[in-house]
């Protein structure tokens, strides 16, 4: 059974714990794109694994407040799993600590 809003604590401890990844990472066998079951990919990404080059895979997936999405290079199938870094509720946080980091950085 599945209770709305009582995995919230759970999750920020360990937000990993309910996302399944179903990127396999192998060099043995040919990169494949059998999204939503299973994404076989190469292990280490290449140059031309750019954002230009990787292409959004299904649907944007949220769990316990994380959006993310698979995104797999067009070039050689070089598969990553991306988390969307603002969540509504704590903008302002993230705003804030991007702004402080460009200070530190100049
Ligand atoms: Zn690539």
């Amino acid at each position: 059974m599945r209770r709305i809003g009582s995995n919230l604590r759970p999750a920020e401890q360990k937000p990993q714990r309910n996302l399944r990844n179903i990127i396999r990472y192998s060099d043995d066998e040919k990169p494949r794109n059998d999204y939503p079951k299973r994404i076989i990919s190469p292990t280490l990404p290449k140059k031309c694994c750019s954002d230009r080059n990787r292409e959004l895979v299904g649907n944007i997936r949220e769990i316990d407040g994380f959006k993310f999405c698979y995104k797999i290079c067009q070039k050689c199938g070089h598969a990553v799993r991306y988390f969307y870094p603002a969540v509504k509720t704590n903008d302002n946080t993230v705003r804030e600590y991007r702004a402080f980091k460009r200070y530190l950085t100049q």
